[in-house]
């Protein structure tokens, strides 16, 4: 067992916030036909196995990373790959590791940023900009869209997409892709 509690998670979302899938069983399908996942986990509906290709998408930086991938007897956790899918933008920011957003009109960090949001903005305290929340630099620690592509049990820095998979999520979805970290 694990000393640590913390649950760490790679995201991909769309950098265009409100940027929606209207066909989620085909985006399922492209997904699959990729090779970043493969069948669903049994009794969900939004888990899904790696795929095939899923070490060409995902870079480890370790040497030799210990890396499970099938579901175990013991229930233990494996690497899984998650879709996330709202009706409106959600904020996923790390509980751990967290870091202020810096602002998109003067760089600095907004300190205590939970005051100054609404449901869609922050604003800066600094330069009096008040902009939406994923305009926001949040140093790759939080993202705000409808559509996140979660994969489970990686630690920030762990593990990086490569550009490929970025591209072929563009290519899919005609609008750009980025990703973060997130420890709960
Ligand atoms: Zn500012």
């Amino acid at each position: 067992m694990s000393l640590s509690t913390s649950r760490c998670a790679l995201y991909l979302c769309p950098k265009q916030h409100d940027f929606t899938i209207n066909d989620l069983p085909q985006f399922v399908t492209q997904l699959q036909h990729i090779g970043l996942i493969a069948a669903p986990v049994a009794g969900q509906d939004s888990g899904f196995f790696t795929g095939e290709r899923f070490l060409d998408y995902i870079a480890y930086m370790g040497c030799s990373p210990a890396i499970q991938f099938e579901a175990s007897a013991a229930g233990e956790n494996f690497c899984q790959v998650i879709i996330h899918h709202y009706d409106a933008a959600k904020l996923i920011v790390s509980q751990k590791q967290a870091r202020d957003p810096h602002c998109p009109n003067c760089n600095k960090p907004v300190k205590d940023w939970l005051s100054y949001k609404t449901e869609e903005s922050i604003s800066c305290r600094s330069c009096n900009t008040t902009a939406n929340i994923a305009d926001f630099d949040w140093r790759k620690m939080a993202g705000y869209a409808r559509v996140f592509i979660e994969i489970t049990d990686i630690f920030p820095k762990e593990a990086m997409p490569q550009q490929i998979l970025l591209d072929k999520l563009t290519g899919i979805c005609k609008t750009d892709w980025l990703y973060f970290y997130s420890c709960q």
